[in-house]
């Protein structure tokens, strides 16, 4: 095991370490080493001493912790209907937000140009130089290739195919530091595994907006698939709606039965106006009974995709997310989940709806952005680069 700074960083990062004396214990090197190792790491700015303002004497020793100070990240989340921008601190802690009524269909230009303006007026408002950023982190309502970080043939992001997200931004904010992009419903299940279930090994979400996907955390990471494709449920063909055509141009899919777009159709041909899956959720929350009616017999189909998943992955939690989550859409879910599913991949399964709401995809970004910029080999490297130190 190599025990530059960067290890040390993890550990203390991770909390298996919280003093010198631990770092000592864990690494088996000795006083002097460690020493120098946390320095390094405090005079970076990485690490700080907790409580080192009380003042001396005894001889408790002081406590190290992560600087979640040390920079800012910028967390974009893309959907249908509209954007989210938000400046948060290394924890996730949101600093400032902003939503923007741009839809993805506008095209990748003017989402993402919104998008730049909306981040230069957080950085005013919070008086923090864009120096002083050390990632951001963006989503969209569709497939990522892993290999080029580029949206995979997303079939409701017209004009976004291959579009070179991250360029833009490094051009246009303008800044030096990893953009990372990532299906929303990825961010969205590694921001809900970071806040409620940290020691829950393999995690799905379910998200149902004006599409469905699905994101899948195994042992604390995403798993993306080979080419990006992995929990793109929403184009599962359902055998019994040939006649349905779905936007990816297939016949009969998910999403085309049950998405929010599909209940939005149905609502307005029965007289009541919604567009998108935020139209349903507002609907939903408003008690509107024929919403009410859809979107429990969405969760039914939808449950009957998850019961392959489910005993596919057989994940310890399933959560259902996104503006359609409600208990109507949770109880349809359930209703064929169970009965199609082995018991042996359901008895150990919580199923429920997501907790973070609509602050799970922005949690998930951050921490997407804090592992890769504060990995540990990032950090060695970041340390022999004196010029690279404290951003803020
Ligand atoms: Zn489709």
């Amino acid at each position: 095991m190599t025990t530059g700074p960067g290890e040390f960083f993890d550990l203390i990062r991770y909390g298996h370490a919280r003093t010198r004396g631990d770092l000592q214990a864990v690494t088996g090197l000795s006083r002097m080493t460690v020493a120098q190792r946390v320095d390094a790491l405090l005079s970076a700015s990485l690490i700080r001493e907790a409580g080192s303002d009380r003042p001396s004497g005894g001889r408790r020793p002081t406590r190290l912790e992560f600087n979640t100070e040390h920079s800012l990240v910028v967390a974009a989340t893309i959907d249908t209907t509209h954007s989210r921008v938000a400046l948060t601190d290394l924890a996730g802690l949101m600093l400032a937000e902003e939503s923007i009524d741009l839809a993805v269909v506008d095209g990748p230009e003017k989402v993402l140009h919104g998008i730049t303006e909306a981040i230069h007026r957080l950085l005013a408002q919070t008086d923090t130089a864009v120096s002083g950023v050390s990632g951001i982190g963006i989503s969209v309502p569709g497939p990522v290739d892993p290999r080029s970080s580029r949206p995979s043939q997303p079939p409701i992001m017209p004009g976004w195919d291959a579009y070179p997200i991250a360029e833009y931004l490094h051009d246009a904010v303008p800044v030096s530091v990893p953009v990372l992009v990532e299906n929303d419903a990825n961010a969205m299940a590694i921001g809900e595994h970071s806040v409620g279930f940290k020691d829950c090994p393999s995690l799905a979400l379910v998200k149902i907006s004006t599409g469905i996907g699905t994101g899948i955390v195994i042992n604390g990471r995403v798993y993306q698939g080979i080419d990006g494709g992995a929990g793109d449920i929403g184009h599962v063909r359902l055998g019994d709606h040939p006649d349905v055509i779905c936007q990816c141009g297939a016949r009969g899919c998910l999403a085309a039965v049950a998405s929010g777009r599909a209940i939005a159709q149905k609502l307005t041909a029965l007289g009541i106006k919604a567009s998108s899956g935020r139209d349903v959720g507002d609907l939903l929350a408003q008690g509107n009974v024929e919403a009410l009616r859809l979107t429990h017999e969405a969760g039914r189909r939808i449950g009957e995709v998850m019961a392959t998943l489910v005993c596919l992955i057989n994940p310890g939690v399933l959560l259902i997310g996104g503006p359609l989550a409600s208990s109507s859409l949770l109880s349809g879910v359930r209703e064929t989940l169970y009965p199609m599913s082995l018991p042996r991949a359901t008895r150990n399964l919580d199923v429920r709806l997501a907790t973070t709401g609509d602050m799970a995809g922005i949690t998930g970004l951050t921490r997407l952005v804090v592992d890769k910029v504060f990995s540990s080999s990032a950090v060695n490297a970041r340390l022999n680069e004196p010029d690279l130190a404290p951003a803020r």
